[in-house]
């Protein structure tokens, strides 16, 4: 299994958190910093957050 990259910055990432960032039903991986920085923005909306579990 792959890590995912972050939509906003397209680092990899470890723990995604699962957000909305517009009025549409897209919902897109980011990662904590960028979680931070998109709860300022207008559409922002909290799913989940999704942990990179090694193996
Ligand atoms: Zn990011």
């Amino acid at each position: 299994m792959k890590t995912k990259n972050c939509a906003l910055c397209e680092k990899e990432i470890l723990q995604a958190y699962r957000v909305k960032i517009t009025p549409w039903k897209i919902w897109i991986f980011v990662c904590g910093a960028c979680c931070l920085k998109a709860k300022k923005w207008e559409y922002y909306v909290y799913w989940w957050t999704w942990k990179w579990k090694k193996k």
